[in-house]
Protein backbone atom coordinates (compact mmCIF):
# COMPACT_ATOMS: atom_id res chain seq x y z
CA UNK A 1 0.00 0.00 0.00
CA UNK A 2 1.01 3.59 -1.17
CA UNK A 3 1.73 6.35 1.75
CA UNK A 4 -0.22 9.47 0.17
CA UNK A 5 0.72 12.94 0.77
CA UNK A 6 -1.85 15.20 -0.38
CA UNK A 7 -1.94 19.35 -0.11
CA UNK A 8 -5.37 21.05 -0.36
CA UNK A 9 -4.73 24.40 -1.32
CA UNK A 10 -8.34 25.56 -0.81
CA UNK A 11 -9.05 28.71 -2.54
CA UNK A 12 -5.78 30.23 -2.67
CA UNK A 13 -2.84 31.72 -4.68
CA UNK A 14 -3.57 33.40 -8.35
CA UNK A 15 -2.10 31.25 -11.21
CA UNK A 16 0.91 32.75 -11.04
CA UNK A 17 1.45 32.02 -7.91
CA UNK A 18 0.38 28.41 -8.17
CA UNK A 19 3.16 28.01 -10.85
CA UNK A 20 5.71 29.70 -8.70
CA UNK A 21 5.16 27.70 -5.97
CA UNK A 22 5.03 24.68 -7.77
CA UNK A 23 8.23 24.93 -9.30
CA UNK A 24 9.63 25.47 -5.77
CA UNK A 25 8.01 22.03 -4.82
CA UNK A 26 9.51 20.92 -7.86
CA UNK A 27 12.91 21.68 -7.41
CA UNK A 28 12.67 20.34 -3.83
CA UNK A 29 10.60 17.37 -3.07
CA UNK A 30 11.75 14.59 -3.52
CA UNK A 31 8.99 11.76 -2.68
CA UNK A 32 10.54 8.23 -1.68
CA UNK A 33 9.40 4.96 -3.72
CA UNK A 34 6.03 3.65 -2.46
CA UNK A 35 4.96 7.62 -1.42
CA UNK A 36 2.46 9.22 -3.68
CA UNK A 37 2.50 13.14 -3.26
CA UNK A 38 -0.56 15.02 -4.38
CA UNK A 39 -1.76 18.18 -5.19
CA UNK A 40 -4.74 20.06 -4.91
CA UNK A 41 -4.69 23.77 -6.47
CA UNK A 42 -7.58 25.87 -6.97
CA UNK A 43 -9.46 24.74 -10.16
CA UNK A 44 -8.39 28.01 -12.26
CA UNK A 45 -4.81 26.75 -12.01
CA UNK A 46 -5.37 23.10 -12.52
CA UNK A 47 -4.86 22.83 -16.27
CA UNK A 48 -2.00 25.29 -16.38
CA UNK A 49 0.03 23.36 -13.81
CA UNK A 50 -0.83 20.23 -15.61
CA UNK A 51 1.66 21.31 -18.37
CA UNK A 52 4.41 22.23 -15.72
CA UNK A 53 3.83 19.46 -13.02
CA UNK A 54 6.15 16.32 -13.10
CA UNK A 55 4.35 13.78 -13.34
CA UNK A 56 6.70 11.08 -11.54
CA UNK A 57 7.36 13.22 -8.28
CA UNK A 58 3.71 14.58 -8.03
CA UNK A 59 -0.04 14.49 -8.88
CA UNK A 60 -2.63 16.63 -9.32
CA UNK A 61 -6.31 16.96 -7.40
CA UNK A 62 -9.04 18.54 -7.92
CA UNK A 63 -10.62 20.05 -4.81
CA UNK A 64 -14.30 19.36 -5.94
CA UNK A 65 -16.46 18.43 -9.26
CA UNK A 66 -19.90 18.06 -10.40
CA UNK A 67 -21.64 14.87 -10.07
CA UNK A 68 -22.92 14.94 -13.74
CA UNK A 69 -21.03 14.48 -16.85
CA UNK A 70 -21.74 17.17 -19.10
CA UNK A 71 -24.97 19.81 -19.38
CA UNK A 72 -26.76 22.61 -18.36
CA UNK A 73 -25.27 23.02 -14.69
CA UNK A 74 -23.92 26.60 -14.84
CA UNK A 75 -20.45 27.16 -13.04
CA UNK A 76 -20.17 23.44 -12.37
CA UNK A 77 -16.67 21.66 -13.78
CA UNK A 78 -17.59 17.86 -15.13
CA UNK A 79 -14.99 15.90 -13.70
CA UNK A 80 -15.37 14.16 -17.52
CA UNK A 81 -14.06 17.96 -18.44
CA UNK A 82 -10.80 17.07 -15.96
CA UNK A 83 -9.70 13.98 -17.51
CA UNK A 84 -6.23 14.34 -18.43
CA UNK A 85 -5.37 17.31 -16.26
CA UNK A 86 -6.08 15.31 -12.75
CA UNK A 87 -5.73 12.05 -11.22
CA UNK A 88 -7.56 12.17 -8.07
CA UNK A 89 -10.28 14.94 -7.33
CA UNK A 90 -11.14 15.69 -3.33
CA UNK A 91 -15.04 15.18 -2.45
CA UNK A 92 -16.90 15.77 -0.11
CA UNK A 93 -14.82 18.02 1.93
CA UNK A 94 -16.26 19.78 4.84
CA UNK A 95 -16.19 23.00 3.72
CA UNK A 96 -17.94 21.82 0.34
CA UNK A 97 -20.45 19.67 3.55
CA UNK A 98 -21.27 22.68 5.86
CA UNK A 99 -20.26 26.26 4.03
CA UNK A 100 -21.52 24.97 0.86
CA UNK A 101 -24.62 22.42 2.00
CA UNK A 102 -23.22 19.69 -0.20
CA UNK A 103 -25.18 16.55 0.87
CA UNK A 104 -24.71 13.05 0.95
CA UNK A 105 -26.02 12.84 -2.14
CA UNK A 106 -24.28 14.93 -4.12
CA UNK A 107 -21.18 13.33 -2.54
CA UNK A 108 -21.93 9.94 -4.13
CA UNK A 109 -22.89 11.32 -7.75
CA UNK A 110 -19.32 12.96 -7.41
CA UNK A 111 -17.68 9.75 -6.22
CA UNK A 112 -19.23 7.62 -8.71
CA UNK A 113 -18.57 10.65 -11.48
CA UNK A 114 -14.99 10.13 -10.43
CA UNK A 115 -15.06 6.51 -10.61
CA UNK A 116 -16.49 6.33 -14.11
CA UNK A 117 -14.09 8.91 -15.33
CA UNK A 118 -10.63 7.04 -13.65
CA UNK A 119 -9.73 9.59 -11.35
CA UNK A 120 -9.24 8.45 -7.90
CA UNK A 121 -12.24 10.22 -5.58
CA UNK A 122 -10.59 11.04 -2.10
CA UNK A 123 -14.15 10.88 -0.49
CA UNK A 124 -13.63 13.28 3.02
CA UNK A 125 -15.65 11.79 6.22
CA UNK A 126 -15.46 13.15 9.18
CA UNK A 127 -17.66 14.00 12.13
CA UNK A 128 -18.08 17.84 14.10
CA UNK A 129 -17.74 18.81 17.28
CA UNK A 130 -21.27 18.15 18.71
CA UNK A 131 -21.59 15.07 16.88
CA UNK A 132 -18.67 14.17 18.31
CA UNK A 133 -19.80 15.29 21.91
CA UNK A 134 -22.96 13.52 21.71
CA UNK A 135 -21.50 10.20 21.01
CA UNK A 136 -22.40 10.05 17.23
CA UNK A 137 -18.77 9.79 15.38
CA UNK A 138 -19.15 6.16 14.87
CA UNK A 139 -22.38 6.51 13.17
CA UNK A 140 -21.48 9.64 11.43
CA UNK A 141 -18.70 8.07 9.87
CA UNK A 142 -20.69 4.75 8.98
CA UNK A 143 -23.53 6.61 7.12
CA UNK A 144 -20.96 8.91 5.50
CA UNK A 145 -18.98 6.04 4.05
CA UNK A 146 -22.41 4.01 2.91
CA UNK A 147 -23.70 6.98 0.94
CA UNK A 148 -20.57 8.23 -0.27
CA UNK A 149 -20.09 4.58 -2.07
CA UNK A 150 -23.62 3.79 -2.28
CA UNK A 151 -23.07 4.04 -6.42
CA UNK A 152 -19.32 2.26 -6.64
CA UNK A 153 -19.80 -1.07 -8.17
CA UNK A 154 -18.26 -3.85 -6.14
CA UNK A 155 -15.46 -4.16 -8.31
CA UNK A 156 -14.19 -0.51 -7.96
CA UNK A 157 -14.58 -0.18 -4.11
CA UNK A 158 -10.72 -0.44 -4.60
CA UNK A 159 -10.85 2.88 -6.51
CA UNK A 160 -11.60 4.80 -4.05
CA UNK A 161 -9.34 6.92 -1.04
CA UNK A 162 -11.27 7.62 2.27
CA UNK A 163 -9.72 10.41 4.32
CA UNK A 164 -10.78 10.82 7.78
CA UNK A 165 -11.07 14.41 8.89
CA UNK A 166 -12.93 15.53 11.98
CA UNK A 167 -14.20 18.86 11.33
CA UNK A 168 -13.27 19.87 14.84
CA UNK A 169 -9.83 19.37 14.21
CA UNK A 170 -9.61 21.22 11.05
CA UNK A 171 -7.35 24.19 11.07
CA UNK A 172 -9.40 27.07 9.40
CA UNK A 173 -12.75 25.74 11.84
CA UNK A 174 -12.70 28.58 15.01
CA UNK A 175 -11.40 26.81 17.83
CA UNK A 176 -9.92 23.88 15.83
CA UNK A 177 -8.23 21.04 18.62
CA UNK A 178 -5.84 18.58 17.73
CA UNK A 179 -7.13 15.45 17.70
CA UNK A 180 -4.97 12.92 19.74
CA UNK A 181 -3.71 9.55 18.01
CA UNK A 182 -5.96 7.51 20.57
CA UNK A 183 -9.64 9.94 19.36
CA UNK A 184 -8.05 9.02 15.56
CA UNK A 185 -6.80 5.37 15.95
CA UNK A 186 -10.57 4.16 17.45
CA UNK A 187 -12.32 6.33 14.49
CA UNK A 188 -9.74 4.49 12.12
CA UNK A 189 -11.07 1.22 13.52
CA UNK A 190 -14.86 2.14 12.99
CA UNK A 191 -13.75 2.75 9.16
CA UNK A 192 -11.54 -0.16 8.91
CA UNK A 193 -14.35 -2.39 10.30
CA UNK A 194 -17.07 -1.18 8.71
CA UNK A 195 -15.04 -1.54 4.78
CA UNK A 196 -14.03 -4.54 6.19
CA UNK A 197 -17.89 -5.85 6.78
CA UNK A 198 -18.86 -4.30 3.83
CA UNK A 199 -16.42 -5.21 1.18
CA UNK A 200 -14.58 -8.08 2.71
CA UNK A 201 -10.95 -9.10 3.26
CA UNK A 202 -9.93 -6.93 0.45
CA UNK A 203 -11.57 -3.67 1.86
CA UNK A 204 -7.86 -3.50 3.67
CA UNK A 205 -6.12 -2.56 0.33
CA UNK A 206 -8.15 0.90 0.52
CA UNK A 207 -6.24 3.50 1.68
CA UNK A 208 -7.79 5.64 4.43
CA UNK A 209 -6.01 8.69 5.27
CA UNK A 210 -6.36 11.45 7.94
CA UNK A 211 -6.61 15.09 7.99
CA UNK A 212 -6.72 18.04 10.54
CA UNK A 213 -4.39 20.68 11.57
CA UNK A 214 -1.30 18.29 10.05
CA UNK A 215 2.20 19.71 10.59
CA UNK A 216 5.95 18.52 10.69
CA UNK A 217 5.85 18.03 14.14
CA UNK A 218 2.83 15.86 14.36
CA UNK A 219 2.94 13.61 11.47
CA UNK A 220 4.80 11.68 12.84
CA UNK A 221 2.73 10.38 15.35
CA UNK A 222 -0.43 10.15 12.88
CA UNK A 223 1.13 8.20 10.25
CA UNK A 224 2.19 5.79 12.68
CA UNK A 225 -1.77 5.01 13.56
CA UNK A 226 -2.40 1.40 12.56
CA UNK A 227 -4.89 1.49 9.34
CA UNK A 228 -3.73 5.23 8.32
CA UNK A 229 -2.26 5.08 5.11
CA UNK A 230 -1.52 8.71 4.27
CA UNK A 231 -2.13 12.38 4.97
CA UNK A 232 -4.61 15.13 3.34
CA UNK A 233 -2.95 18.27 4.89
CA UNK A 234 -4.33 21.96 4.02
CA UNK A 235 -2.78 25.23 5.92
CA UNK A 236 0.54 23.32 6.00
CA UNK A 237 0.79 22.47 2.54
CA UNK A 238 0.65 25.97 1.63
CA UNK A 239 4.09 26.55 3.08
CA UNK A 240 7.35 24.82 1.05
CA UNK A 241 9.20 24.24 4.19
CA UNK A 242 5.92 22.61 6.13
CA UNK A 243 5.21 20.11 3.12
CA UNK A 244 8.37 19.36 1.77
CA UNK A 245 9.30 18.47 6.03
CA UNK A 246 6.03 16.30 6.47
CA UNK A 247 7.16 14.38 2.87
CA UNK A 248 10.98 13.96 4.98
CA UNK A 249 8.94 12.56 7.90
CA UNK A 250 6.53 10.36 6.27
CA UNK A 251 9.69 9.06 4.25
CA UNK A 252 11.30 8.57 8.11
CA UNK A 253 8.07 6.54 8.65
CA UNK A 254 7.90 4.41 5.57
CA UNK A 255 11.51 3.34 6.04
C1 LIG B 1 -8.37 20.28 5.30
O1 LIG B 1 -9.06 21.29 5.23
O2 LIG B 1 -8.56 19.29 4.56
C2 LIG B 1 -7.32 20.24 6.29
C3 LIG B 1 -6.90 19.09 6.72
O3 LIG B 1 -6.87 21.47 6.70
P1 LIG B 1 -5.77 21.74 7.85
O4 LIG B 1 -4.60 20.82 7.58
O5 LIG B 1 -5.41 23.17 7.66
O6 LIG B 1 -6.43 21.44 9.13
Amino acid sequence: MKTYIVGNWKMNFTIGESSIYLHKLLKRIKPAKGMQVVIAPSPIALQPLSLQIDRKKMKLSAQNCCGKDFGAYTGETAIAQLRGIVDYCIVGHSERRYVFGETDNMIKEKVAACVRNNITPILCIGETESEKTFGETADVLKDQIETGLADVSAEDFKKVIIAYEPVWAISSVKGAKLASPDDIAASIKTIRGFLEKTYGKDAKDIPVLFGGSVNPDNAGAYLTIPGVNGLLIGGASLIADQFNDIIDVAKRVMS
